[in-house]
């Protein structure tokens, strides 16, 4: 059957069957879909902070009425174990609560100093952006789409979102809960459609996109936005280390990395998926990690903790990296097969003596596998964790917590866990975002306002003069008086004013 353009089927990964369909947002429309949020905002922008906040208080109503259908359409889309989808549900009112608590005082003005010029004072306002567009992924469909979104709306703008073609109904909810919360409509919008209605969105005159997704994606996304300087948030792909020290509780260290490492049947940004065990423990750990691993249940049914793959693409992706890792003379030593030939379901599969250079170790499987390494120690763990390009997060375990937190400085990744996994995601507060192949800036946390938020920098001169000794004419004195604070300005304190004041009296520079 030739497939129409202009809809969108959404299929169960659970079973294939028909979650529902859904027509494109034409492609010509998408420009004045960001005429009207931008149209709306500004009445958003121009309420204080407070107001706003008040107003986005409804949306915690709004999710607890909703709270059921979240679930449920996000099981239905994506095929994850509910308490996955409840998972995502407690994250969206973290982050709500988070911001109701802090945005008042983010944007309250900042005084700052001005140094030498004592006759002025300087401000620094936090502003709204204007229209930020949201391209989301779709494994966690619900909470990629409605964090970078609220935070735009907490930040004074409005948001048209782009949720994944596999995943777009997790990402209408977020329209729905600013339609029952009562915000302006129009000030948070939806547009459906798969790359190319990305694409249009990423050139319909934002002032800021953020986009979550792949590294290749990244790129075409970056590139499009240079053609209109627009600026993007860029929160890609990983391919996350854990490190397994000699002092680690190993039965806690095999719980949390397989959690880590199978959570999302592996499709989580920052799931565990390179482990490096230091050898004295290597035997140990890895008796623990198959103990573990016995009792994850993998199937289509909701007794599972993990379900199937979210497409046929991304399964058969993990499938080559393990053929070639298996050729190449790695070990699998648990999993490996589908739990049923015409499934999605892939069993939770363990892999050692990985030549270093196969792909499972190198680029991101996004995928319920899990590829441990013996490494000599500690030296040799660090070097191979930030042997690549990825940078997102990471996590270290060890009983000496300050050991943990030390080696944790020595990683390449936005974010570094001390005996714990993935949980971070789960702390509003904590900036979230990757260095290199994985991206720049950062949601959550204050940094993830800043981001959705520019500064105006504010100079109110308090004495009125005349003029200033700087404007013209110039003069001889002027020059004086110009050198004079240079040299206050090199030498500082007492001996900056004296050497001023000598050349002003004498015009001599030392
Ligand atoms: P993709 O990069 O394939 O897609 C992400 C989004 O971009 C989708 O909405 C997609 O639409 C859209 N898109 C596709 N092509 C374009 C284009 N040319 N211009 C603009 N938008 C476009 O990622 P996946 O959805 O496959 O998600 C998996 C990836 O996301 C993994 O690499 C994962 O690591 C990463 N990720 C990163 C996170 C982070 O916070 N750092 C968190 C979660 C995931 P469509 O789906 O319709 O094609």
């Amino acid at each position: 059957m030739a497939m129409d353009p202009g809809v969108i089927r959404i299929l169960r990964p659970a079973d294939g069957t028909l979650v529902g369909e859904l027509a494109v947002t034409p492609i010509h429309d998408i420009p004045n879909r960001v005429a009207r949020t931008r149209s709306v905002q500004a009445g958003w922008a121009s309420l204080p902070a407070k107001d706003r906040e008040r107003r986005l208080k409804a949306l915690l109503d709004a999710i607890g009425e909703r709270s059921q259908e979240i679930e449920d359409t996000i099981v239905a889309e994506t095929g994850k174990p509910r308490a996955e989808a409840i998972m995502e549900v407690a994250a969206a009112a973290d982050h709500l609560q988070y911001h109701l608590k802090n945005t008042a005082a983010f944007f309250r003005p900042e005084k700052v100093s001005l140094g030498w010029m004592v006759w002025k004072r300087g401000f620094v306002q936090r502003e709204p952006l204007g229209v930020v567009g949201v391209i989301s992924p779709w494994n966690y469909p619900f909470i990629l789409s409605f964090t970078p979104v609220v935070t735009a709306l907490f930040g004074g703008n409005g948001a048209v979102l782009k949720p994944s073609e596999n995943t777009p109904y997790s990402g209408l909810l977020v329209e729905d809960l600013a339609r029952d919360a009562g915000l302006p409509e129009g000030l948070v919008q939806v547009v459906i459609g798969r790359g190319d209605t990305g694409e249009a969105l990423v050139r319909s005159g934002l002032d800021k996109i953020f986009f979550t997704g792949g590294p290749r994606t990244g790129r075409a996304v970056l590139a499009a936005a240079a053609d209109s300087l627009t600026p993007a948030v860029l929160e890609l792909g990983g391919k996350d280390p854990a490190i397994v020290l000699e002092d680690a509780d190993l039965k806690r260290a095999a719980r949390g990395i397989v959690w880590g490492a199978f959570l999302n049947a592996g499709q989580s940004c920052i799931s565990v998926e390179r482990v490096f065990v230091v050898e004295e423990v290597y035997d140990a750990f890895l008796r623990e990690t198959l103990n573990a691993v016995r009792g994850v249940r993998a199937g289509s049914t909701s007794e599972v903790e993990v379900g199937p793959m979210t497409t046929k693409e991304q399964l058969r992706w993990v499938e080559s990296q393990l053929e070639e890792a298996v050729n190449a003379g790695a070990t699998i030593v648990m999993g490996g097969q589908r739990t049923d030939p015409a499934s999605n379901v892939l069993q939770p599969t363990v892999l050692t003596e990985i030549p270093p250079d196969c792909s499972v170790l190198r680029e991101e499987s996004f995928g319920p596998v899990l590829p441990i390494v013996r490494v000599k120690d500690v030296e040799e763990a660090v070097e191979r964790a930030n042997e690549l390009p990825y940078g997102l997060s990471a996590s270290v375990w060890t009983r000496n917590k300050a050991r943990g937190v030390s080696v944790a400085q020595r990683i390449r990744a936005g974010a570094v866990c001390v005996n714990d996994a993935v949980v971070h995601f789960g702390a509003p507060a904590l900036p979230f975002g990757g260095v290199g192949e994985s991206g720049f800036g950062r949601s959550h946390g204050l940094d993830g306002l800043r981001e959705m938020t520019r500064t105006r920098s504010v100079l109110v001169d308090r004495l009125n003069l005349e003029r200033e000794p700087w404007w013209f004419p110039y003069s001889r004195r002027t020059e004086r008086l110009l050198r004079a604070t240079v040299l206050f300005r090199l030498k500082g304190g007492v001996r900056g004013l004296f050497a001023a004041a000598m050349h002003m009296l004498t015009g001599k520079r030392r």
